[in-house]
């Protein structure tokens, strides 16, 4: 409870101490109800908690009651009141949940767009100076203070498209030095808020260069993950989580487990990017070792499928990184949902393939290449997001007496959010009651 009030304070809350009144609604989705606090499978209407004629009073970055308009404005004049909302019959929603990330980077990769337009394969690519070690020499080169300003742009672009939550990973570095400075802004963005941050070590993202063909061979770097930057990454309480880049070409199975295994021994969380391109057994590792998600999964296989519906390993599937990449597929969505796994949409927002952190785009991708419903393309994006972080404290649901994270939505009813595709949406967002819509402008490229 002690850490609940401390990154509560954290992300501010309401700075005058005054009530937020939002009344005047359309409907008011609370998410799934009390009592049902895990994730949810097989998702239907009745798991949003639909509700009309009711608005919501927020005091201290959270939501205080929930309750007809009346009694909402009452509460309101009866305290010190701040600001009264008129939501004028929008729609409001928990704020979304954005569970998978790269947001902390440099320049975009500008010239690797243009070369897959021109046919150019991703090796190819690479072997003109694209490619994420573009991104991982510029990462390196780039000090701490300007990252951190170059991401608090980004992240309120995120606010503006009604995000509140955002795990965000380290992977860039790839080396102690530079790790540790990518997790270091990623828990200053935390710290300043409004938005609530999930950080994720990610040293296991690619061989860094210096590790490629030379006396350091590729057995010499994860030795380095698991005896160096683990401790240290640990030690210093920067990372939730340990993710790690499970794919041929990437890191093999026997190399994640292990370093999953000793990222687990250090209290992280673990989580896998499994399955994008090839069917190699991401999914099943990711189940086995009792992750808390496996993401991507764009060739997962039917025994996969299986290996998630029988876990408690959340899949997150990421449509806008399939879709920017030209790629011919989507993961097998409805398959997944069908077979009971959690699933959960997220947008991979990182400057190489998938250079956009708007979550409802991503659920109107989901519906419409990938074949969820809107009701669980919702869910998705919120509740079961929440739960591929492990969080509670209000993320992806509406709870008195938890973290104000909410979005007043341009629209009427909740399968809308699937429907304006890339059109801006939210009208208004609060996190940990705090309004983050529109703050600070991002600008998209580093002068
Ligand atoms: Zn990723």
């Amino acid at each position: 409870m002690a850490d609940r009030d401390a990154a509560r304070r954290g992300r501010g809350g309401r700075g005058s101490g005054g009530r937020l009144a939002l009344v005047n609604a359309g409907a008011v989705v609370t998410g799934p109800p009390p009592g049902a606090p895990g994730p949810v499978r097989f998702p239907t209407r009745e798991h949003l908690g639909i509700r009309h004629g009711v608005g919501i009073g927020v005091e201290d970055g959270r939501v205080a009651l929930i309750a007809s308009d009346d009694e909402v404005g009452e509460w309101f004049h009866a305290g010190v009141p701040d600001e009264l909302v008129d939501c004028g019959g929008r729609l409001i929603t928990p704020g979304l949940v954005d569970a998978h990330t790269h947001a902390v980077f440099g320049a975009p990769r500008l010239d690797d767009h243009a070369r897959r337009a021109r046919g150019e394969t991703y090796q190819a690519i690479a072997a003109a100076g694209g490619g994420i070690l573009q991104t991982v020499a510029d990462f390196r080169g780039r000090g701490e203070e300007e990252l951190l300003l170059l991401a608090r742009g980004r992240l309120a672009w995120l606010g503006a498209l009604g995000t509140t939550t955002v795990e965000i990973k380290s992977g860039y570095g790839l080396s102690l030095e530079h790790e540790l400075k990518a997790l270091r802004v990623i828990a200053a963005l935390g710290a300043q808020g409004p938005l609530r941050v999930v950080a994720t070590f990610l040293g296991g993202h690619e061989l860094p260069p210096e590790y490629r063909g030379g006396a350091r061979s590729r057995e010499a770097y994860v030795r380095l993950i698991v005896e160096e930057m683990l401790p240290a990454v640990a030690g210093a309480g920067l990372a939730s989580f340990c993710d790690v880049f499970c794919e041929p070409g990437a890191f093999s199975l026997e190399e994640t487990a292990a370093i999953l295994g000793a990222a687990r021994e250090r209290g992280l969380g673990l989580k896998l990017h499994a399955d994008e391109l090839d069917p190699s057994g991401g999914a099943e590792l990711a189940a086995r070792l009792g992750a808390a998600s496996a993401d991507h999964l764009g060739a997962i296989s039917p025994r996969g499928i299986e290996a998630l519906a029988a876990s408690e390993t959340a899949a997150v599937l990421l449509p806008g990184t399939l879709l920017f990449l030209g790629a011919a597929h989507q993961a097998p969505a409805r398959a997944l949902v069908d077979a009971g796994a959690v699933v959960a949409v997220a947008s991979d927002f990182n400057p190489g393939s998938s250079p956009s952190g708007n979550l409802p785009l991503m659920m109107a991708l989901a519906v419409s290449q990938a074949r969820l419903q809107p009701e669980e393309a919702f869910v998705a994006a919120t509740a079961n997001a929440a739960y591929a972080l492990r969080l509670d404290g209000g993320a992806g649901r509406l709870r008195a007496g938890e973290s104000a994270d909410l979005v007043v939505w341009n629209c009427r009813e909740v399968r809308e959010l699937a429907y304006w595709y890339g059109m801006p949406l939210a009208w208004r967002t609060y996190a940990a009651g705090r309004p983050c819509h529109a703050l600070e402008p991002g600008i998209s490229s580093p002068g």
